[in-house]
């Protein structure tokens, strides 16, 4: 075992860590405030090479591995969590879902635009009645020979006004239940696709969350993803993979509001004294500080499994949980310690603590995490 990062993983944490530093962290209290989506940084972030990281060179990527995604989801979301779940849907849910899955004439079309960030993805599973239980699927998509209709509404899809790529997932054959599910590539524009309203929302207020509403967009057949009856499969593979990317933001949200109790703690003082030598202070921070190690190790070890190419379902799920909890805990045990402070926007600690509960509830609710980690340990 070597726990020691390589100079390639340290370069590229660094790299995130001054971008984060030089170009999200002015004017992030703004786009909180005005519910303004990142859009000059997330266009930086591209050029950077961190929209598409894991994905061949070949199509534009950066060759990279899980690990080094980790790494720079964490920097991002110590600054901005806004910008950091745009990179984990189009990583994640959108580029490795394309890349492992996606026919070569897919690829060509439209990982290598994804890829460099020229192209935003955004994928839409969740509906009105359709959430933790994505099976009940009632988008609809109905084979007419060379093409499909799609009918249907999706809920809370992410990047729906910015993206121009999304990955649709709709029933095709509901007599066959889960097995009768789709994925379809779907472009942005086409008759009869329409973005709803944008969300108004508690945290990650910078993202764009909209619901879709679908009316017979016309999807050529070639833009199914695998074979007859596989999007449900697609969905749980590329969701398993998104789990480390929000496990990762959650980590970064925890240690980003933990450095600041941290400095903030060394400077305030009260009763004569930095309030970080109030004993009850320090245990906190002593706290957060175990929470985060062990929430690290289970990101960074979910990340070695997928390089690995182990099964990473009971990894990716244990790591996004944990990650989550530590982060909700963190985030708010930040507030307190910044006091009067911590309430306010200018100290930052706030606006993690209200972005940090959206990391207990998609991508898989904690609740959804525990279905799968106990399923897989009474399996064994
Ligand atoms: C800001 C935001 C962005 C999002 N982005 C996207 C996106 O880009 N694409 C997309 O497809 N979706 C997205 N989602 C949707 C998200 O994944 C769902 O909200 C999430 O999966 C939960 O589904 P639900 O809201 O329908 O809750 P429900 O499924 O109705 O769950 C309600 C509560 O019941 C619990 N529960 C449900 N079933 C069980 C069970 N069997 N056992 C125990 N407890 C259970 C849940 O844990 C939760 O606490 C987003 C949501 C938000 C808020």
């Amino acid at each position: 075992m070597d726990f020691n990062l390589s100079e390639e993983h340290i370069m590229i944490r660094d790299a995130a860590r001054d971008f984060a530093q030089a170009e999200l962290l002015s004017g992030v209290i703004e786009r909180d405030d005005q519910e303004k989506f990142p859009t000059e940084q997330i266009k930086k972030m591209g050029e950077l090479g961190f929209m598409g990281m894991m994905v061949d060179p070949k199509y534009g990527g950066g060759g990279m591995d899980t690990i080094s995604y980790v790494l720079a989801m964490e920097e991002i979301s110590k600054i901005d969590a806004s910008a950091s779940v745009v990179m984990s849907i189009n990583n994640s849910l959108i580029c490795w879902g394309l890349e492992k899955y996606g026919t070569e004439a897919q690829k060509q079309k439209y990982l290598t635009r994804l890829a460099t960030g020229d192209s935003l993805g955004a994928f839409a599973l969740s509906e009105p009645e359709a959430g933790s239980d994505a099976t009940k699927q009632r988008t609809t998509a109905v084979d007419k020979g060379d093409y499909y209709l799609i009918n249907g509404t999706k809920n809370w899809i992410s990047n729906a006004r910015t993206a121009d790529i999304f990955i649709v997932i709709a029933h095709t054959h509901p007599e066959k239940g889960h097995r009768g599910i789709n994925a379809f590539i779907v472009e942005k524009g086409g008759k009869g696709f329409v973005v709803g309203p944008k969300e108004h929302k508690m945290g990650i207020r910078g993202s764009d969350t909209h619901s879709l509403l679908l009316t017979d967009v016309k999807v050529p057949k070639e833009n199914r993803i695998g074979d007859d009856g596989f999007g449900f499969t697609f969905a749980m593979k590329v969701l398993s993979g998104g789990r480390i990317g929000i496990a990762a933001q959650a980590l970064g949200l925890a240690s980003g509001a933990y450095e600041r109790s941290l400095q903030y703690s060394k400077e305030r003082k009260a009763f004569g004294k930095e309030i970080s030598k109030h004993q009850a202070i320090a245990f906190k921070l002593a706290d957060m500080k175990v929470k985060i190690e062990a929430a690290r190790h289970l990101c960074m070890k979910a990340a070695w499994d997928k390089d690995q190419h182990n099964n990473y379902d009971l990894s990716s799920a244990m790591a996004k949980y944990y990650a989550a909890e530590i982060a909700m805990w963190v985030t708010t045990e930040a507030v307190q310690i910044h006091g009067g402070n911590g309430f306010v926007k200018d100290y930052h600690v706030e606006r993690m603590m209200r972005d940090a509960k959206i990391t207990q509830i998609y991508e898989g609710t904690s609740e959804i995490q525990k279905i799968v980690i106990s399923r897989s340990i009474l399996r064994d």
